[in-house]
């Protein structure tokens, strides 16, 4: 399937000019070249936004399946439109709902996390019993946007001091998981890729 470049330029605009966070060039490029090399057919995306991530997962091959989560309205309303202008309704499946309340049936071969940065141990424990089983958990932003490696008392805002200190939690919990195994990438925002240990 031929890429939509006119659409994927304009999903990238209204982001910018809508303040929605989607995933840089690098992440993107590499979670899409990630998916190819490893012959990801079925995903699930906690954190839809407009549809941008999962647009291109679903380019990455005619066989890919994905099924999204977003709990933001308007987001999610133009999910539908992105997606329908890429005619992949029949391949993306776009959920409105809290990642935390909805049941999702079914097995993954990726599930990639990239929604409130807080909840991540969260959407990682509620949802690894839908990744198959040589699956993959891929967790965006884990530099958040280069906060993680700076002194808590240079960090201004409370809020953000709160989310440092949520993400660093989370990579404590993956580093001791004693089901998984992580590494980090440092491209794009930063991503974790963890994997079930073997044996
Ligand atoms: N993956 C998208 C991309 O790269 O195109 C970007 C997703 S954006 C970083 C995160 C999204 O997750 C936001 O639109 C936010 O509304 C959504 N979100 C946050 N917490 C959520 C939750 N508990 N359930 C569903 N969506 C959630």
């Amino acid at each position: 399937m031929t890429i939509n470049n006119e659409l994927v330029k304009s999903m990238k605009i209204y982001a910018e000019e809508n303040n929605v966070p989607i995933m840089s060039d690098e992440g993107i490029s590499y979670l899409t070249a990630f998916c190819m090399k490893n012959h990801i057919k079925n995903i699930l995306e906690i954190g839809t936004a407009i549809g941008y991530s999962s647009i291109l997962m679903a380019y990455t091959d005619d066989k890919v399946n994905v099924t999204t989560i977003e709990r933001d309205e308007k987001r999610y309303l133009e999910a539908i439109k992105n997606v329908k202008r890429a005619k992949l309704e029949d391949r993306i499946e776009l959920i409105y709902n809290d990642a935390l309340d909805v049941k999702i049936e079914g097995e993954f071969d990726l599930i990639f996390i990239d929604a409130a940065k807080a909840q991540n141990i969260k959407f990682f424990e509620k949802y690894k019993k839908n990744l198959s089983k040589n699956g993959v958990i891929i967790t965006d932003n884990m530099k958040f946007h280069g906060l993680i490696d700076k002194k808590e008392e240079e960090i201004e805002s409370r809020n953000l001091r709160q989310l440092v200190r949520k993400i660093k939690e989370y990579k404590r919990y993956l580093d001791n998981n004693k089901e998984f195994e992580t590494i980090y990438k440092n491209i794009g925002d930063g991503l974790a890729i963890s994997i079930r240990k073997r044996g």
